[in-house]
């Protein structure tokens, strides 16, 4: 029996434990409510956005479900003693089995209603009013165990926003039925006379929309358009407050300064707007604090973050508004992307491109500078070899200029000796005498020439460029070379085109290379026999604009896979040669626009030939 009873102890204590847990369960916090009462219509945007906020905020703050009920009082639309009786009776019979924790009240129409009907409806729900102005007529209305979050546009915000964007500004014209409450823009004509003494007012607020419409199409040009939410106008036709702007802006001169962001891309300039997300959000999250346990009476009433100068790009390019005028801190939205934004890759790809090919332009450029430079340097050094290639030349040449020489000194010798014979003479004779000094003159002269042209020849200075004759040009080589020849016992020989042909160049260096020409092919035939040993120079007309010079002889002929590189520098074949002298040739051809180039004769032998452009042609 005992054991028995012992255990019914247990089994009782038991069950105690069990059924308090679950009675626990049942009484605790299960789920919490928020009611939202809207003093207009939730279909509105701003109160839309609004309800979305509180919504927001619960979601994020709450660890405890939290059910929020909604009700629009519509009472600017319905107005009036019978309709708020019903509204109550409705409000009663609909809320009666239902728990409400905390009720949030939007608008200052529903902070008057609760300050009369509360009682009747939820007795002991605390109150968050949300969007309500801080001013004493509506802390007048706050019932005990509550708290507000204060949200206002003031009639000096309209006017600062006015006077950005018209900065001569001298006239406003009113529109919207809030200018003519109290609680809202009541006190503007204090405000207007304070902040701008002589500014102009134009009142429409009692005005119908057709009314507004016709006098905002023709306002004077130092005005802007004041506008508060238009729920209906002096004839009772109730409109959406978005939809009247959108007709008042239709017609509207003048800029339109706004109130709400909920109005900003319907032609709206901006302004000081009401922030309806964030207004729900603060009333949101206070109401959330006195879910969790926190006294309404701990939370002192407060201006919320909830008022933002925002103007919208598109309006203020159209009203020509200078955004460094726009109040401190404002966001301008809508703003068009510019065209570097837009085409931002494109832009990149192409910048890049062009990037790229001027880098590649640029080191292409000081390669051809580098390159430039270096052919001046060759050229340089070719000018000095063909200056000691001159000389080498005329080293070798010595024994004709020496016979040169010695032709006009014997005779010159000669004669003097023949005019002493006639001075010996009893009566010499005068005109013999005269005879003998004007060959003796000529003679001198003959072996000055010899001494210019060698001098000429050995020169070094710039290259000079003039009109000459090729025939003769050609042909003074020819007599320069002819002793040199003749010691070879090499016959040379020059063949002039019957034409006069005149070519621009410098003479010493184009003999110089004609020069070297003709040394070789004498070098190309000195071991052969007699009957081989010939060199031809020729001149002529080549298509009618070319001047050509070519050098025959009846050697053994260049190597032909030799052809192109015996005109590179050092190439010799030659026991005793320096290889230059055709790499000189070449230069000096090119340089002066001309082509020099080799080939073999079927005959037997080697041309070289050298074009130059014809003067006329230059
Ligand atoms: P070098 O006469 O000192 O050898 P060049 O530059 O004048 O230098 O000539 C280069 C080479 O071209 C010669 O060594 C020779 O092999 C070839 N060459 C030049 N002229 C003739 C020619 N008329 N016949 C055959 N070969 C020639």
């Amino acid at each position: 029996m005992r054991i028995l009873s012992g255990l019914a102890r247990i089994l009782i204590v038991c069950l105690f434990v069990i059924l308090s847990h679950e009675c626990l369960g049942a009484d605790g916090p299960r789920q919490r409510s928020i009611l939202v009462l809207e003093e207009a219509d939730f279909r509105s945007p701003f109160y839309l956005e609004i309800f979305t906020g509180i919504s927001a905020a619960a979601k994020q703050n709450g660890k405890i479900h939290t059910v929020i009920y909604g009700e629009s009082l519509d009472l600017a639309r319905f107005p009036g003693p019978d309709y708020e009786e019903s509204l109550v009776g409705h409000l009663k019979s609909k809320y009666a089995q239902r728990q409400i924790d905390v009720i949030v009240s939007i608008g200052v129409a529903s902070a008057k209603f609760l300050q009369t009907r509360k009682q009747e409806i939820w007795p002991t729900a605390p109150v968050v009013y949300g969007f309500v102005p801080d001013l004493p007529e509506t802390r007048a209305l706050f019932l005990p165990d509550t708290t507000a979050i204060f949200a206002r546009v003031r009639p000096t915000h309209l006017l600062t926003a006015a006077r950005a964007i018209v900065p001569d500004l001298t006239h406003v014209v009113l529109v919207g039925g809030a200018w003519k409450n109290p609680l809202v823009y009541g006190q503007w004509k204090q405000d207007f006379a304070a902040a701008m003494p002589g500014l102009e007012v134009t009142d429409l607020s009692d005005a119908t929309l057709r009314e507004v419409r016709k006098q905002v199409a023709a306002l004077p040009a130092r005005s802007a358009i004041l506008t508060s939410a238009m729920y209906s106008d002096g004839e009772g036709t109730y409109y959406s407050p978005a939809a009247a702007l959108a007709r008042v802006a239709e017609s509207a001169n003048r800029p339109i300064v706004i109130t709400s962001d909920t109005f900003l891309g319907r032609s709206g300039v901006g302004g000081f707007l009401l922030l309806p997300d964030s207004i729900g959000r603060e009333a949101g999250e206070v109401a959330m604090r006195i879910l969790d346990g926190e006294a309404p009476s701990s939370i002192p009433p407060f201006s919320g973050d909830n008022v933002k100068p925002i103007f919208d790009w598109r309006e203020l390019q159209r009203w020509n508004v200078d955004e460094a005028n726009l109040p401190a801190g404002s966001e301008v939205r809508f703003r068009e992307p510019s065209f570097w934004e837009r085409h931002y890759w494109h832009s990149t790809i192409v910048a890049s491109v062009v990037l790229i090919q001027a880098l590649m332009i640029t080191a292409l450029l000081r390669e051809r500078r580098l390159r430039f430079l270096a052919e001046i340097e060759a050229r340089q050094r070719m000018s000095e070899l063909a200056h000691l290639n001159r000389r080498a030349t005329v080293g070798e040449m010595s024994a004709s200029i020496a016979h040169e020489l010695n032709q006009p000194l014997a005779a010159i010798l000669i004669n003097a000796e023949a005019a002493q014979q006639v001075l010996r003479h009893p009566a010499p004779d005068l005109g013999e005498i005269s005879e003998i000094l004007d060959h003796i003159r000529r003679d001198d002269q003959r072996a000055a020439e010899v001494i210019h042209r060698l001098r000429s020849f050995l020169k070094r200075d710039p290259a000079e460029r003039r009109e000459l004759d090729l025939n003769a040009t050609v042909g003074e080589v020819f007599r320069f070379l002819s002793v040199q020849a003749l010691t070879h016992d090499v016959e040379l020989a020059t063949e002039p085109s019957p034409a006069n042909i005149r070519v621009k160049a410098d003479k010493i260096q184009l003999q110089q290379a004609i020069l070297n020409l003709v040394v070789n092919a004498m070098d190309a035939v000195a071991h052969l026999p007699d009957d081989r040993r010939h060199v031809v120079g020729r001149t002529s007309l080549v298509d009618g604009n070319q001047a050509l010079v070519s050098i025959a002889d009846t050697g053994d002929g260049v190597l032909a896979e030799k052809m192109t590189e015996i005109f590179k520098p050092f190439f010799t074949t030659k026991a005793q040669g320096m290889g230059i002298g055709l790499s000189i040739a070449h230069t000096i051809v090119e340089a002066h626009g001309g082509r020099i180039w080799a080939e073999n004769v079927p005959s037997g032998g080697a041309v070289f030939h050298v074009s130059l452009p014809l003067a006329a042609q230059r």
